[in-house]
């Protein structure tokens, strides 16, 4: 089959590496480098990245399951959690690895991409030069971290201060001796709490509980209920409790997920639930256009690799799907299960815990290795710590993360 992928993040290079087995393929990357994510520029408006990011995960959960991120990058003391240039470099090297380079087109934007028809019977891709492309199937992986998700609060377009995204930190120095709002409950909102506090006068973490076992250093940070409304300077929260005097408010509230080459008749994204997707990766239409990379609050290598490798199981015969009808009802099931378990639509592809239970499903389905205790464990651990310690986890060595998993 030909098979054409978009982009060369993090997922596409997982996709094209497995898939490239048996099929002739093609990756287009709209920008001159790859490693999505990763390829950080200097750029506030281009990627999310800042200089100082280091992953949140340690490098042994940062791996393809055939290419183990140690073997080639070895941690030094006190470097578990790499820097996001190692974890690019380790993106090269695989691409070198699995002889990926010669497959993907740089500077080659997807424009549109048109499904299979009475006319034709291959998916038509066009690009930003015009040029139109055919293929027996389509992966698309081309992130979703790039299009801020800004909620509507009240009076904010009186809000006499600055406003930002997470997406566009790149350094604390301009936040020095400011009153600063962040607003968010995961990673991002943790890691720019914790940077932005060493020249802020004083952060307001909002949206997050502070659990009982987080250790607290820095005590210029403080927790807050959501925010409701904005009054001048003033944020008035949900507990009915205020903020006075805020001079910057950051929303670290994630991003959209966004297919603008794709018509919205084929796929729907509504309040950031993207549908209709079988086991989040096949449109059960058309059964040749797969996704990766749709699920968040995740281990994101392994789990791109997971995924690839049960479609590319599925193009070749060695598993099947049910009838597309059957496919939309256990679709529509799910959502309505979600949705009366008050599940917010935003959220519904959150797999968290979940992820041991949907990576197993797929591998059963393909009849592969399964995935390692030890993995799960660490996983878990790791985010533990993380909750526990939001400051200091990322001095822990993979030895102490273990420790913890072991006694969980
Ligand atoms: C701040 C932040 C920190 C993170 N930290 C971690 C971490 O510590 N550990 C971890 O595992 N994960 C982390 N993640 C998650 C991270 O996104 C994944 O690790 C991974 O990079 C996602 O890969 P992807 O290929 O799905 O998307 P991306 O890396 O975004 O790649 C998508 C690619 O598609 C290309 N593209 C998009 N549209 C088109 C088009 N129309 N035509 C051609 N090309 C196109 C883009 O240019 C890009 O290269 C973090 C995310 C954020 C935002």
């Amino acid at each position: 089959m030909r098979i054409g992928i978009v982009g060369a993040g993090a997922a596409g290079l997982a996709a094209a590496s497995v898939l490239k087995v048996e099929h002739d393929i093609v990756v287009f990357e709209q920008e001159e480098k790859l490693g999505g994510l990763w390829n950080y520029r200097d750029d506030p408006e281009k990627g999310a990245l800042y200089p100082t990011l280091r992953t949140n995960l340690p490098r042994q959960l940062m791996a393809f399951w055939d290419f183990p991120f140690e073997d080639h990058f070895p941690a030094s003391s006190g470097d578990d959690f790499p820097g996001h240039e190692t974890v690019l470099n380790y993106l090269t090297a695989f691409t070198a690895h699995k002889d990926l380079g010669s497959l993907i087109r740089f500077n080659t934007r997807v424009k549109s991409i048109q499904p299979p028809d009475r006319l034709a019977s291959n998916w038509r891709l066009v690009t930003c030069r015009g040029e139109t492309e055919l293929f027996d199937a389509v992966v698309i992986a081309n992130g979703h971290y790039d299009q801020p998700r800004l909620p509507a609060i009240s009076g904010v377009q009186s809000f006499p201060g600055t406003i930002s995204h997470s997406k566009n930190y790149r350094n604390p120095d301009s936040f020095a001796t400011k009153r600063v709002m962040i607003w968010g409950a995961a990673a991002s909102a943790q890691d720019l709490s914790r940077e932005i506090s060493a020249k802020a006068q004083q952060v307001f973490w909002c949206g997050k509980r502070k659990p009982n076992s987080m250790t607290l250093q820095q005590s210029n940070i403080s927790y807050h209920a959501d925010p409701v409304r904005i009054d001048g300077q003033s944020v008035l929260l949900s507990d009915q409790t205020c903020i006075p005097e805020v001079d910057h408010i950051i929303y670290c509230t994630g991003y959209h997920y966004a297919f603008p080459f794709l018509s919205d008749v084929i796929i729907n994204v509504s309040n950031n639930l993207v549908s209709p997707l079988y086991k989040d990766i096949i449109h059960p239409h058309y059964p040749t256009l797969a996704f990766i990379g749709i699920p968040y609050l995740i281990i994101p290598f392994p789990l791109f690799i997971t995924q690839a490798t049960w479609f590319a199981a599925l193009l070749s015969g060695k598993h099947s799907l049910p009838t597309p009808n059957a496919m939309e009802k256990e679709i529509v099931t799910e959502i309505t299960a979600f949705r009366q378990q008050n599940g917010k639509p935003w959220h519904y592809h959150r797999l968290g815990d979940q992820q041991g239970p949907y990576m197993d499903a797929l591998i059963k389905d393909y009849n592969g290795k399964p995935v390692p205790e030890l993995f799960h464990q660490l996983a878990k651990s790791a985010q533990l710590r993380r909750q526990q310690d939001p400051e200091g986890f990322r001095k822990l060595t993979i030895k102490q993360i273990l420790n913890n998993a072991t006694q969980l």
